[in-house]
Protein backbone atom coordinates (compact mmCIF):
# COMPACT_ATOMS: atom_id res chain seq x y z
CA UNK A 1 0.00 0.00 0.00
CA UNK A 2 1.09 3.40 -0.48
CA UNK A 3 0.89 6.23 1.75
CA UNK A 4 0.41 9.47 -0.30
CA UNK A 5 0.18 13.43 0.30
CA UNK A 6 3.02 13.03 3.34
CA UNK A 7 4.80 15.63 4.28
CA UNK A 8 7.96 13.56 5.64
CA UNK A 9 10.02 14.79 8.17
CA UNK A 10 13.37 13.65 8.11
CA UNK A 11 14.88 13.07 11.45
CA UNK A 12 18.55 12.29 10.35
CA UNK A 13 18.81 15.48 8.21
CA UNK A 14 16.55 17.95 9.43
CA UNK A 15 15.10 18.51 6.02
CA UNK A 16 11.07 18.17 5.86
CA UNK A 17 9.56 16.34 2.40
CA UNK A 18 6.55 17.99 1.16
CA UNK A 19 4.53 15.85 -1.47
CA UNK A 20 6.00 12.73 -0.75
CA UNK A 21 4.87 8.81 -0.40
CA UNK A 22 5.31 6.05 1.32
CA UNK A 23 5.24 2.23 -0.02
CA UNK A 24 4.28 0.11 2.81
CA UNK A 25 4.65 -3.69 2.08
CA UNK A 26 4.15 -6.10 5.22
CA UNK A 27 5.75 -4.79 8.26
CA UNK A 28 8.28 -2.34 6.44
CA UNK A 29 8.82 0.50 4.77
CA UNK A 30 9.52 -0.01 1.02
CA UNK A 31 10.19 3.54 -0.85
CA UNK A 32 9.88 6.66 -0.12
CA UNK A 33 9.06 8.73 -3.10
CA UNK A 34 9.18 12.79 -2.97
CA UNK A 35 8.04 15.26 -5.68
CA UNK A 36 11.39 15.38 -7.42
CA UNK A 37 11.50 11.31 -7.70
CA UNK A 38 8.11 11.56 -9.10
CA UNK A 39 9.42 14.58 -11.69
CA UNK A 40 11.55 12.07 -13.42
CA UNK A 41 10.06 8.70 -12.75
CA UNK A 42 6.32 10.08 -13.19
CA UNK A 43 3.27 9.17 -11.04
CA UNK A 44 2.27 5.46 -12.64
CA UNK A 45 6.02 3.97 -11.94
CA UNK A 46 5.97 5.25 -8.42
CA UNK A 47 1.85 5.30 -6.52
CA UNK A 48 0.63 3.14 -9.77
CA UNK A 49 -2.67 0.82 -9.23
CA UNK A 50 -2.13 -0.66 -5.71
CA UNK A 51 -3.68 1.24 -2.61
CA UNK A 52 -3.34 4.03 -1.38
CA UNK A 53 -3.86 5.87 1.65
CA UNK A 54 -4.31 9.99 1.86
CA UNK A 55 -2.59 11.46 4.89
CA UNK A 56 -3.63 15.14 3.54
CA UNK A 57 -0.86 16.54 3.58
CA UNK A 58 0.05 16.19 7.39
CA UNK A 59 3.93 15.90 8.71
CA UNK A 60 4.85 12.46 8.66
CA UNK A 61 7.79 10.81 11.38
CA UNK A 62 9.19 7.68 12.70
CA UNK A 63 6.90 6.01 15.59
CA UNK A 64 8.50 7.55 18.88
CA UNK A 65 10.73 5.50 20.89
CA UNK A 66 10.37 6.24 24.82
CA UNK A 67 13.66 5.05 26.64
CA UNK A 68 12.63 5.42 30.49
CA UNK A 69 10.07 2.92 31.14
CA UNK A 70 7.97 1.44 34.16
CA UNK A 71 4.88 -0.58 32.68
CA UNK A 72 4.34 -2.47 35.89
CA UNK A 73 4.89 0.17 38.26
CA UNK A 74 1.92 0.87 41.18
CA UNK A 75 0.72 4.76 42.44
CA UNK A 76 1.79 5.08 45.38
CA UNK A 77 5.03 3.21 45.35
CA UNK A 78 4.18 1.68 49.06
CA UNK A 79 1.07 -0.03 47.53
CA UNK A 80 3.99 -2.08 45.83
CA UNK A 81 3.47 -5.92 46.62
CA UNK A 82 6.45 -8.05 46.01
CA UNK A 83 4.03 -11.52 46.13
CA UNK A 84 2.00 -10.28 43.32
CA UNK A 85 1.17 -12.79 40.60
CA UNK A 86 3.05 -12.46 37.32
CA UNK A 87 0.00 -12.47 35.49
CA UNK A 88 -1.60 -9.44 37.45
CA UNK A 89 1.75 -7.23 36.95
CA UNK A 90 1.68 -8.15 33.10
CA UNK A 91 -1.99 -7.57 32.91
CA UNK A 92 -1.43 -3.90 34.50
CA UNK A 93 1.22 -3.53 32.20
CA UNK A 94 -0.51 -4.48 28.93
CA UNK A 95 -2.79 -1.30 30.04
CA UNK A 96 -0.50 1.12 30.27
CA UNK A 97 2.02 -0.82 26.92
CA UNK A 98 -1.19 0.11 24.84
CA UNK A 99 -1.87 3.68 25.65
CA UNK A 100 1.55 4.03 24.66
CA UNK A 101 0.91 2.33 21.50
CA UNK A 102 -2.19 5.10 20.92
CA UNK A 103 -0.11 7.87 22.13
CA UNK A 104 2.16 7.31 18.75
CA UNK A 105 5.30 5.66 20.90
CA UNK A 106 5.99 2.57 18.71
CA UNK A 107 8.99 1.52 20.91
CA UNK A 108 9.73 1.31 24.74
CA UNK A 109 12.75 0.33 26.57
CA UNK A 110 11.37 -0.66 29.82
CA UNK A 111 14.09 -0.31 32.91
CA UNK A 112 12.76 -2.53 35.43
CA UNK A 113 9.65 -4.30 35.62
CA UNK A 114 8.08 -6.46 38.63
CA UNK A 115 8.03 -9.83 37.26
CA UNK A 116 10.34 -9.49 34.56
CA UNK A 117 6.24 -8.16 33.16
CA UNK A 118 8.46 -6.49 29.90
CA UNK A 119 9.66 -9.96 28.90
CA UNK A 120 6.38 -11.72 29.64
CA UNK A 121 4.72 -8.88 27.10
CA UNK A 122 7.33 -8.78 24.93
CA UNK A 123 7.10 -12.78 24.34
CA UNK A 124 2.84 -12.04 24.06
CA UNK A 125 3.63 -9.92 20.92
CA UNK A 126 6.03 -12.42 19.04
CA UNK A 127 3.20 -14.70 19.65
CA UNK A 128 0.62 -12.55 17.86
CA UNK A 129 -1.53 -12.68 21.12
CA UNK A 130 -1.16 -8.80 22.86
CA UNK A 131 -0.52 -5.55 20.07
CA UNK A 132 1.94 -3.69 22.31
CA UNK A 133 4.74 -1.50 21.41
CA UNK A 134 7.93 -3.13 20.60
CA UNK A 135 9.89 -4.06 23.88
CA UNK A 136 13.72 -3.98 24.75
CA UNK A 137 13.63 -4.73 28.07
CA UNK A 138 15.67 -4.99 31.39
CA UNK A 139 13.67 -7.77 33.03
CA UNK A 140 13.98 -6.98 36.99
CA UNK A 141 16.55 -4.06 38.27
CA UNK A 142 19.19 -4.66 40.09
CA UNK A 143 19.63 -3.20 43.85
CA UNK A 144 21.09 -3.87 46.45
CA UNK A 145 19.53 -5.21 49.93
CA UNK A 146 17.77 -1.66 51.55
CA UNK A 147 19.08 0.04 48.08
CA UNK A 148 16.97 2.66 45.88
CA UNK A 149 15.16 -0.59 44.49
CA UNK A 150 13.83 -2.12 47.93
CA UNK A 151 10.61 -3.26 48.15
CA UNK A 152 9.90 -2.09 44.34
CA UNK A 153 10.41 -5.76 43.16
CA UNK A 154 14.02 -5.59 42.07
CA UNK A 155 16.37 -8.52 41.88
CA UNK A 156 18.24 -7.89 45.29
CA UNK A 157 22.18 -8.39 45.47
CA UNK A 158 24.99 -7.75 47.60
CA UNK A 159 28.84 -8.25 46.72
CA UNK A 160 30.57 -9.11 43.61
CA UNK A 161 29.72 -12.27 43.49
CA UNK A 162 25.92 -11.57 43.74
CA UNK A 163 25.74 -9.02 41.38
CA UNK A 164 27.01 -11.33 39.27
CA UNK A 165 24.67 -13.96 39.18
CA UNK A 166 21.89 -11.77 39.52
CA UNK A 167 22.84 -9.76 36.52
CA UNK A 168 23.33 -12.77 34.62
CA UNK A 169 20.10 -14.39 35.93
CA UNK A 170 18.11 -11.10 33.94
CA UNK A 171 20.13 -12.06 30.53
CA UNK A 172 18.91 -15.85 30.78
CA UNK A 173 15.64 -14.64 31.20
CA UNK A 174 15.81 -12.51 27.87
CA UNK A 175 16.88 -9.14 29.04
CA UNK A 176 18.09 -6.94 26.04
CA UNK A 177 20.00 -4.36 28.92
CA UNK A 178 20.88 -4.49 32.58
CA UNK A 179 19.31 -1.72 34.84
CA UNK A 180 21.05 -0.61 37.80
CA UNK A 181 20.29 1.71 40.98
CA UNK A 182 23.83 3.33 41.43
CA UNK A 183 22.19 5.72 43.82
CA UNK A 184 19.29 6.89 45.73
CA UNK A 185 16.35 9.06 44.25
CA UNK A 186 13.67 11.01 44.77
CA UNK A 187 11.04 7.83 45.17
CA UNK A 188 11.31 6.83 48.91
CA UNK A 189 11.29 9.19 52.24
CA UNK A 190 14.80 9.52 53.32
CA UNK A 191 17.04 8.34 50.40
CA UNK A 192 19.69 10.76 49.83
CA UNK A 193 21.23 10.87 46.32
CA UNK A 194 24.64 11.97 46.94
CA UNK A 195 27.46 8.93 47.21
CA UNK A 196 26.87 5.56 45.54
CA UNK A 197 25.22 2.57 46.40
CA UNK A 198 27.23 0.03 44.49
CA UNK A 199 30.73 -0.44 45.14
CA UNK A 200 33.16 -0.24 42.09
CA UNK A 201 33.64 -3.92 42.11
CA UNK A 202 29.95 -4.63 41.98
CA UNK A 203 29.30 -2.11 39.21
CA UNK A 204 31.89 -4.11 37.37
CA UNK A 205 30.54 -7.18 37.64
CA UNK A 206 27.14 -6.59 36.07
CA UNK A 207 29.12 -4.68 33.45
CA UNK A 208 31.02 -8.03 32.94
CA UNK A 209 27.82 -9.48 32.77
CA UNK A 210 26.58 -7.84 29.88
CA UNK A 211 29.32 -7.49 27.99
CA UNK A 212 29.69 -11.36 28.17
CA UNK A 213 26.41 -11.19 25.80
CA UNK A 214 27.42 -8.10 24.33
CA UNK A 215 24.65 -6.06 25.70
CA UNK A 216 24.91 -2.94 28.15
CA UNK A 217 24.43 -1.25 31.60
CA UNK A 218 21.43 1.27 32.11
CA UNK A 219 22.17 3.20 35.73
CA UNK A 220 20.01 5.17 37.65
CA UNK A 221 22.13 7.82 38.38
CA UNK A 222 21.45 10.97 40.42
CA UNK A 223 24.70 12.78 40.56
CA UNK A 224 28.02 13.54 38.98
CA UNK A 225 30.27 11.43 41.01
CA UNK A 226 28.05 8.24 40.68
CA UNK A 227 27.71 8.68 37.07
CA UNK A 228 31.53 9.84 36.60
CA UNK A 229 32.95 6.43 38.52
CA UNK A 230 30.03 3.86 36.42
CA UNK A 231 31.48 5.59 33.03
CA UNK A 232 35.14 4.45 33.97
CA UNK A 233 33.88 1.01 34.67
CA UNK A 234 31.49 0.45 31.27
CA UNK A 235 27.82 1.73 32.03
CA UNK A 236 26.59 3.57 28.63
CA UNK A 237 23.57 4.40 29.56
CA UNK A 238 22.73 7.35 32.65
CA UNK A 239 19.11 8.25 33.74
CA UNK A 240 18.04 11.43 35.65
CA UNK A 241 21.35 13.36 36.37
CA UNK A 242 19.50 15.63 38.57
CA UNK A 243 23.34 16.80 39.97
CA UNK A 244 25.33 16.89 36.48
CA UNK A 245 28.17 19.40 36.43
CA UNK A 246 29.98 20.52 33.17
CA UNK A 247 32.83 18.02 33.80
CA UNK A 248 31.34 14.51 33.72
CA UNK A 249 29.05 16.30 31.54
CA UNK A 250 31.80 16.84 28.60
CA UNK A 251 33.16 12.91 29.71
CA UNK A 252 29.76 11.45 28.62
CA UNK A 253 29.80 13.81 25.62
CA UNK A 254 33.47 12.39 24.89
CA UNK A 255 32.43 8.96 25.71
CA UNK A 256 30.03 8.76 23.39
CA UNK A 257 27.47 7.69 26.49
CA UNK A 258 23.62 8.37 26.70
CA UNK A 259 21.29 10.55 28.88
CA UNK A 260 17.91 10.08 29.55
CA UNK A 261 17.09 12.67 31.56
CA UNK A 262 13.62 12.05 32.85
CA UNK A 263 12.90 15.93 33.08
CA UNK A 264 9.05 15.02 33.99
CA UNK A 265 9.98 13.64 37.26
CA UNK A 266 10.99 16.86 38.43
CA UNK A 267 8.65 19.10 37.16
CA UNK A 268 4.77 17.79 37.13
CA UNK A 269 3.62 18.45 40.97
CA UNK A 270 0.01 17.85 39.52
CA UNK A 271 0.47 14.37 37.41
CA UNK A 272 2.24 13.47 40.72
CA UNK A 273 -0.77 14.84 43.30
CA UNK A 274 -3.12 12.64 40.84
CA UNK A 275 -1.42 9.25 41.14
CA UNK A 276 -1.35 9.15 45.16
CA UNK A 277 1.90 10.63 45.71
CA UNK A 278 2.55 12.04 48.80
CA UNK A 279 2.84 15.47 49.77
CA UNK A 280 6.61 15.08 50.67
CA UNK A 281 7.54 13.34 47.60
CA UNK A 282 5.86 15.86 45.14
CA UNK A 283 7.67 18.41 47.78
CA UNK A 284 10.76 16.78 47.63
CA UNK A 285 10.51 16.18 43.36
CA UNK A 286 9.78 19.57 42.52
CA UNK A 287 12.75 21.37 44.70
CA UNK A 288 14.96 19.34 42.37
CA UNK A 289 13.26 20.74 39.36
CA UNK A 290 15.09 23.72 38.95
CA UNK A 291 19.10 22.00 38.81
CA UNK A 292 17.54 19.34 37.11
CA UNK A 293 17.18 21.65 34.33
CA UNK A 294 20.62 23.14 35.00
CA UNK A 295 22.03 19.97 35.28
CA UNK A 296 20.45 18.83 31.78
CA UNK A 297 21.19 22.39 30.10
CA UNK A 298 24.74 21.62 31.01
CA UNK A 299 24.66 17.90 28.88
CA UNK A 300 22.95 19.90 25.91
CA UNK A 301 25.79 22.38 25.85
CA UNK A 302 28.59 19.69 26.39
CA UNK A 303 27.10 17.83 23.53
CA UNK A 304 25.54 14.71 25.29
CA UNK A 305 23.81 12.26 23.27
CA UNK A 306 19.92 12.55 25.34
CA UNK A 307 17.11 10.11 25.01
CA UNK A 308 13.34 10.94 25.54
CA UNK A 309 12.75 8.99 28.45
CA UNK A 310 9.61 9.77 31.58
CA UNK A 311 9.80 7.15 34.17
CA UNK A 312 6.19 7.57 34.24
CA UNK A 313 4.07 5.28 31.65
CA UNK A 314 4.80 6.95 28.19
CA UNK A 315 1.09 7.64 27.15
CA UNK A 316 0.08 8.26 30.33
CA UNK A 317 -2.14 11.92 29.81
CA UNK A 318 -0.16 15.18 31.63
CA UNK A 319 -0.68 18.59 31.01
CA UNK A 320 -3.42 18.21 27.93
CA UNK A 321 -0.91 15.37 26.36
CA UNK A 322 0.73 12.64 27.17
CA UNK A 323 4.25 12.34 29.02
CA UNK A 324 6.16 11.16 26.59
CA UNK A 325 5.69 14.75 24.71
CA UNK A 326 5.59 16.89 27.77
CA UNK A 327 9.02 15.42 28.24
CA UNK A 328 10.15 16.43 24.32
CA UNK A 329 9.00 20.23 25.57
CA UNK A 330 10.88 20.25 28.78
CA UNK A 331 13.89 18.97 26.67
CA UNK A 332 13.27 21.77 24.79
CA UNK A 333 13.11 24.27 27.85
CA UNK A 334 17.06 22.72 28.49
CA UNK A 335 18.08 24.12 25.11
CA UNK A 336 17.09 21.47 22.90
CA UNK A 337 16.33 22.37 19.30
CA UNK A 338 12.94 20.74 18.17
CA UNK A 339 14.40 18.58 15.63
CA UNK A 340 17.29 17.51 18.34
CA UNK A 341 14.10 16.91 20.56
CA UNK A 342 12.74 14.97 18.12
CA UNK A 343 16.23 13.05 17.61
CA UNK A 344 15.92 12.09 21.03
CA UNK A 345 13.00 9.89 20.73
CA UNK A 346 13.88 9.09 17.01
CA UNK A 347 17.53 8.44 15.63
CA UNK A 348 19.23 8.67 19.17
CA UNK A 349 16.95 6.42 21.12
CA UNK A 350 17.52 3.65 18.04
CA UNK A 351 21.17 3.70 18.48
CA UNK A 352 20.96 3.76 22.23
CA UNK A 353 19.26 0.11 21.57
CA UNK A 354 20.78 -0.85 18.69
CA UNK A 355 18.34 -1.19 16.18
CA UNK A 356 19.40 1.71 14.42
CA UNK A 357 19.15 0.42 11.00
CA UNK A 358 14.89 -1.11 11.45
CA UNK A 359 13.62 2.05 13.48
CA UNK A 360 13.77 5.68 13.53
CA UNK A 361 13.54 7.02 10.89
CA UNK A 362 11.01 7.33 7.86
CA UNK A 363 13.27 5.47 5.26
CA UNK A 364 12.87 2.37 3.08
CA UNK A 365 14.21 -0.67 4.49
CA UNK A 366 13.19 0.40 7.93
CA UNK A 367 10.29 -0.75 10.24
CA UNK A 368 6.84 1.13 8.88
CA UNK A 369 6.30 2.67 12.65
CA UNK A 370 5.00 5.81 11.78
CA UNK A 371 2.91 8.96 13.25
CA UNK A 372 1.43 11.85 11.79
CA UNK A 373 0.91 15.13 13.43
CA UNK A 374 -1.45 18.41 12.00
CA UNK A 375 1.66 20.83 12.02
CA UNK A 376 5.80 21.23 11.64
CA UNK A 377 7.28 19.77 14.33
CA UNK A 378 10.59 20.97 13.22
CA UNK A 379 9.44 24.73 14.02
CA UNK A 380 7.76 23.90 17.20
CA UNK A 381 8.06 21.07 19.07
CA UNK A 382 4.24 21.65 20.77
CA UNK A 383 3.04 20.52 17.28
CA UNK A 384 3.45 17.06 18.69
CA UNK A 385 0.96 16.91 20.94
CA UNK A 386 -1.51 16.36 18.31
CA UNK A 387 -0.44 13.10 16.90
CA UNK A 388 -3.31 11.83 14.80
CA UNK A 389 -2.29 8.74 12.85
CA UNK A 390 -0.36 5.92 14.40
CA UNK A 391 1.24 2.75 12.13
CA UNK A 392 3.39 0.15 13.62
CA UNK A 393 4.58 -2.59 12.01
CA UNK A 394 2.87 -1.88 8.48
CA UNK A 395 -0.50 -2.10 10.58
CA UNK A 396 -2.96 1.09 11.24
CA UNK A 397 -3.69 1.09 15.01
CA UNK A 398 -5.48 5.31 14.84
CA UNK A 399 -6.50 7.64 12.45
CA UNK A 400 -8.29 10.65 13.72
CA UNK A 401 -9.00 12.13 10.50
CA UNK A 402 -8.82 9.46 7.39
CA UNK A 403 -9.20 10.91 4.43
CA UNK A 404 -12.38 10.51 1.95
CA UNK A 405 -10.31 8.94 -0.80
CA UNK A 406 -8.20 6.00 1.43
CA UNK A 407 -9.27 2.82 -0.86
CA UNK A 408 -8.20 1.03 -4.35
CA UNK A 409 -7.23 3.84 -7.14
CA UNK A 410 -8.25 2.63 -10.48
ZN1 LIG B 1 12.85 4.79 36.56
Amino acid sequence: MWLTNCTVVDVESGAVRPQASIEVIGDRITQVVTRSDRATEGESATTGSSQHYDLGGRYVLPGLISCHTHLSVVYPFSATDETESAGLTTLRSLARARDALEAGITTIRCVHEQNRADLLLRRSADEGWAGVPRIFGAGQALSTTGGHGWGMGASYADGADEFLSAARAELAAGADHLKVFITGGLAHAGEVMEGMQLTVEELASVVRAAREKAKYVVAHAANSVSIAQALDVGVRSFEHAYELDDQTAKALAAAGAFLTPTLCVSRLADWMAQHHFTEDQIERAMAVGPSHLDSIKRAVDAGVTLVNGTDYPPGEPADDTVVAVREMEFMAQAGLDPIDAIRSATLNAARLVHAEDEIGQVRAGYMADLIAVEADPTKAISAMRDVSFVMANGALVRDDRPMASAGARS
